[in-house]
């Protein structure tokens, strides 16, 4: 029941020119890869210690399975969250929901980049729905083994770890954020904003 890297859903060089082939090769096939086999060695490892009744290191496999664990679910999301052929603007219930909660499409816009713009070190910026607050909201992940706001079902999500961007961009956070925009799979993000409701 080993887990393993999805396929990405259109060619390495598709999102270019706003995200490069070579990043995106290295991000999915060797980053996104990392997690995967760090969440299956996690998992093993605690089979075994299930076995043995030995939980001496429960706390390091517990850590490992939440860093490798939400390194995969986040990266899967991400990739599947782009598009070569973006709508620019989300439609339907979603942008209903985006108006109301944040004011205006271009206000909840503002709000993202800057939010991702100022996440320190490593780390993602996440649109999601929160049903107990029944409302959208807009996080930060620092060390994204923490959970935020408990019961958020992520609808939207922006790697901003360096190694996500860096080649192409270097420091330039902020272009990579401008740019990525332009590659957004809005259809996704409805579909998951649906099923979440
Ligand atoms: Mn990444």
């Amino acid at each position: 029941m080993n887990f393993t890297l999805p396929e990405l859903p259109y060619a390495y060089d598709a999102l270019e020119p706003y995200y490069d082939e070579q990043t995106v090769r290295i991000h999915h096939d060797l980053h996104h890869k990392a997690y995967v086999d760090g969440l299956n060695n996690a998992l093993a490892k605690l089979a075994e210690a299930r076995e043995k009744g030995d939980f001496s290191l429960i706390k390091h496999w517990e850590k490992e399975l939440a860093f490798h664990g939400s390194g995969h679910v986040l990266h899967t999301l991400f990739w599947e969250n782009m598009t070569p052929k973006s709508s620019g603007k989300p439609g339907g219930e979603l942008l209903q929901q985006i108006e109301k909660d944040f004011g205006s499409f271009e206000a909840f816009q503002k709000q993202f980049s800057a939010a991702a713009g100022a996440v320190e070190g490593s780390g993602w910026a996440v649109l999601g729905w929160q049903p107990q607050l029944s409302k959208l909201l807009i996080t930060q992940v620092e060390k994204h083994q923490d959970l935020t706001v408990w019961g958020i079902v992520p609808l939207l999500i922006l790697d901003v770890w360096e190694h996500a961007y860096y080649l192409k961009y270097q420091n330039r956070r902020a272009e990579w954020i401008n740019a990525w925009w332009n590659i957004v799979n809005w259809e996704v993000a409805e579909k998951r904003f649906s099923a979440a409701r």
